[in-house]
Order: C-alpha cells, then sequence, then structure tokens
C-alpha cells in the first residue's frame, strides 16, 4: 500500500501575526494548489485566523500545536476544537514531548485531547516518542508501546485511520541530533504493528507514521526514502520558507 507522504511544519513559540502571514505567503507561492505530498503548517494561535486566509484554496493545510478538550467554560487559557474549527484548522498536534515535558501532558490527556479533536473533526498529530535516558536503558519499547495504545484507547478503527501518528525520539528534537534512517525506520516498525495489534494489518497498512527529530533538508531524502516513514513533523527547519520547501520538494 502506498501512503501519501505528510510534511507538516511545527512553527511551536515562533512568529508574530506579520512574520506567519509572511512565512505561509512564501510557502504557498512556491507550493501552488497542487502538489504530490501534504502540507501542514502549525502556527501559535494567535496567527492561525491571519494564516488561514493567505493559505485559503492552496494545496497547505492549517494545524494548530495543541487543544484542550472540554467544549467551552472556565478553562483560562485554553482553546477548544470547535474554536480550532472555527478559523479553519484542519490538523492538531497533540502529546508533543514539549507539551509532555513542560506542561504536564499525560498518556491519559492525550487521549482525551485525541478523543475530543476527531469528535469534532479534527484530525490529531499523534506524538509519541523516547527520551535518551529510555533510550539508553532500554526502556524504549515499553515507553512507545505505553503512549501509543494510552493515545487510541477507546478510538473505533474509523477514527484511528483518521490521525497520523509522530515518531519524535525526544533527543532528537532541537537538538541536531537526528535519528539515523534505520534507527528511525524500526520505530516507525515497531509502532506500525502496535497499530497492527490494535486495528488490524490493513488500518496498519493506510495509517502514516511521520518522523520528527532535527529533520532538515540534508537528512530529509534519506528518512523519507524509508519504507515506514512516511513524512515529517518539523520543528527548526519549518521556520524558514526556503529550507521547508526543501523537504517538501527536494531537488
Ligand atoms: C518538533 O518540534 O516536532 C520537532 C521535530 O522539532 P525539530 O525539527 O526542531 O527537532
Amino acid at each position: 500500500m502506498s501512503r501519501k507522504k505528510f510534511i507538516a511544519g511545527n512553527w511551536k513559540m515562533n512568529t508574530t501575526v506579520d512574520d506567519a502571514c509572511r512565512l505561509a505567503q512564501e510557502i504557498v507561492t512556491a507550493v501552488g494548489k497542487a502538489t504530490d505530498v501534504d502540507i501542514a503548517i502549525c502556527p501559535p494561535y494567535t496567527n492561525l485566523s491571519e494564516v488561514s486566509k493567505v493559505i485559503k484554496e492552496s494545496a497547505v493545510t492549517l494545524g494548530a500545536q495543541d487543544v484542550h478538550w472540554e467544549t467551552s467554560g472556565a478553562y483560562t487559557g485554553k482553546v477548544s476544537c470547535s474554536m480550532l474549527k472555527s478559523v479553519g484548522v484542519t490538523y492538531v498536534i497533540i502529546g508533543h514531548s514539549e507539551q509532555r515535558q513542560y506542561f504536564h501532558e499525560t498518556d491519559e490527556t492525550v487521549n482525551k485531547k485525541v478523543t475530543a479533536a476527531l469528535a469534532a473533526g479534527l484530525l490529531p498529530i499523534v506524538c509519541v516518542g523516547e527520551t535518551l535516558d529510555e533510550r539508553k536503558s532500554g526502556a524504549m519499547d515499553t515507553v512507545i508501546e505505553r503512549q501509543t495504545k494510552g493515545a487510541f484507547r477507546g478510538i473505533s478503527r474509523e477514527d484511528a485511520l483518521k490521525c497520523t501518528i509522530a515518531y519524535e525520539p525526544v533527543w532528537a528534537i532541537g537538538t541536531g541530533e537526528t535519528a539515523t534512517p534505520k534507527q528511525a525506520n524500526d520505530a516507525h516498525i515497531f509502532i506500525r504493528n502496535i497499530y497492527t495489534g490494535l486495528y488490524g494489518d490493513q488500518a496498519a497498512s493506510q495509517i502514516r507514521i511521520q518522523y520528527g527529530g532535527s529533520m532538515k533538508p540534508e537528512n530529509a531524502k534519506e528518512l523519507l526514502a524509508q519504507s515506514d516513514v512516511d513524512g515529517g513533523l518539523i520543528g527548526g527547519a519549518s521556520l524558514k520558507a526556503a529550507s521547508f520547501l526543501r523537504i517538501v520538494q527536494p531537488a
């Protein structure tokens, strides 16, 4: 089964509205209306509305970096699924390691967010990945299995197929360290096997698994050529149109 590649840019806590619109415009101008890869950009909440206007009618889609599971109410600082939908968001990153490390994200909150996002018609990008200590101590498989099964607890096969999984080894995020193509592919095969256990062979052959962790133009081609690497979740290299575009459209 051939899976269409999916490249998403995670802009993290970067860009003012002006910066974001400029960056989005540069990407849209280069990409146009059709591509052979799916593309999403995920600016901060404050820029979603304006960026949504810039990418309208292009092949670039909009993602958010997080969401809250409640629908509305007294949750100061949080943003709901319907709020994201109302500004044209399609994808939402859930369970990013920075959320897990710094903002008390747990497998349980990831699951609540995935459940709420799917119910609202958003498409989750579910992040999983081990820390360096977990890899060194041999706990990597246990951690990834726990995170993956935790994220999909109670999610139907039909809904699970709307998700993307991002394998993001924490030690490779923003560090300049990249998993080797083989390390990445082995982890992706492991995750796909977990998914097979949950939803069967056919679903597992369809689910897209992105690699994230210092992916850049210099290493993207080889990573993306691996059998089970179906795209990338790009942090630093997505903040410059030229480098993001060289990953989306390798020379
Ligand atoms: C990320 O934040 O999802 C990420 C992969 O960051 P970077 O590409 O900067 O390592």
